[in-house]
């Protein structure tokens, strides 16, 4: 299960597999680069250019600073993890070995008037492993990664609510999309990338845009859907989010609004005024410059263990890209002319 697997950003190695796992059925070849990108690449007729697809594998997660003298493991947010939603949570430690454990959370009988109410900082918190002190030492040094354990659960009407959605949505997106191109003539070779470290700073779609010099790239991510608490107008299971703005090649957007038309896909508009926060933004400025989407998968409660996503929208998101890549014309220089 995609959601599932774990790797912090950095540390996406334990994911190796289940990427080969996802890919290899699906790609022509797949590989793996020094930096931790993970690449399938699908062969299209003639193939004389190159589409990259990219979703991050990483996911946010927390780092161990210490253990201290009660046996209590305390740790820091790698980036990115709102500490409000910790509290009372699974994590699993990365450590000699996998160590599942518990964030603690004061019981409500023995806070304090005057704290009752307020949030608790991370370095106030602990994981509880329910080992000793030595036994811990032996298993958990300070620098292992935590992340967050939930198993993906089923909501109604299609809705899946678990950790890492963010951007696993897009990882499954991908999946989707060489599945569908399985049936399709297509021409361009496509190299789908599950990129390593983007929730710092899309690193790695950096070094893979470089290494693959694409003609057209597409990002995938998820973005903040409509939720109780705020009055967003994307919303799930409308289909995904075809971004346009100064991060977005218009050719790119155009041709992506006009595939989700023939093919008869709901999709959103989501305009973005600056920079997009994901691997687009990177991918845009790399080289001289690489012609640039952004497809996106409504998504609630980001960077929590809730995460909730309409299976539906990953599924129309691979679809569109599929459809997308093989309705483009040979003559690649005309089409992105603006
Ligand atoms: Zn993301």
């Amino acid at each position: 299960m995609l959601s599932e697997g774990h790797g912090a950003s950095g540390y996406e190695a334990g994911l190796a597999r289940l990427m080969e796992r996802q890919f290899s059925p699906l790609a022509d070849r797949v590989y793996a680069d020094r930096f931790g990108n993970f690449y399938a690449e699908k062969l299209g007729s003639p193939g004389k250019h190159t589409v990259m697809l990219a979703a991050h594998m990483d996911e946010v997660g927390l780092i161990v600073t210490r253990i201290d003298d009660r046996g209590f493991i305390r740790f820091t947010d790698l980036i990115g993890i709102d500490p409000r939603t910790l509290l009372a949570q699974e994590v699993v430690i990365h450590g000699k070995q996998e160590v599942l454990g518990v964030i603690g959370s004061m019981p409500p009988h023995l806070v304090q008037v005057t704290q009752a109410g307020k949030a608790i900082k991370i370095e106030d918190m602990g994981i509880d492993v329910g080992l000793s002190v030595a036994e811990i030492r032996e298993v958990v040094e300070v620098g292992d990664t935590i992340t967050l354990k939930r198993q993906l659960q089923e909501l109604l009407n299609g809705v899946v609510a678990g950790k890492a959605l963010d951007d696993r949505a897009g990882i499954a997106a991908m999946a989707v999309c060489l599945e569908e191109l399985d049936r399709m003539k297509f021409g361009p070779k496509v190299v789908a990338v599950a990129t390593a470290q983007e929730e710092v700073h899309m690193r790695g779609s950096v070094v893979s845009t470089f290494a693959l010099d694409p003609e057209i790239g597409i990002a995938i991510d998820v973005t903040f859907a409509a939720e109780a608490n705020n009055k967003l107008n994307i919303e799930l299971g409308k289909g995904p989010a075809i971004a346009l703005g100064a991060n977005i090649h218009p050719a790119i957007y155009r041709g992506l609004v006009d595939s989700a038309q023939s093919a008869r896909l709901s999709y959103q508009l989501q305009p973005i005024p600056g920079r997009s926060g994901t691997d687009a933004w990177s991918m845009q400025v790399s080289r001289a410059g690489i012609p640039t989407g952004l497809v996106s998968v409504p998504l609630r409660y980001m960077h929590t263990c809730v995460e909730t996503v309409s299976v539906e929208d990953v599924v129309s998101t691979g679809k569109l890209l599929a459809y997308f890549i093989a309705t483009l014309p040979e003559d690649l220089e005309g089409f992105l002319c603006f």
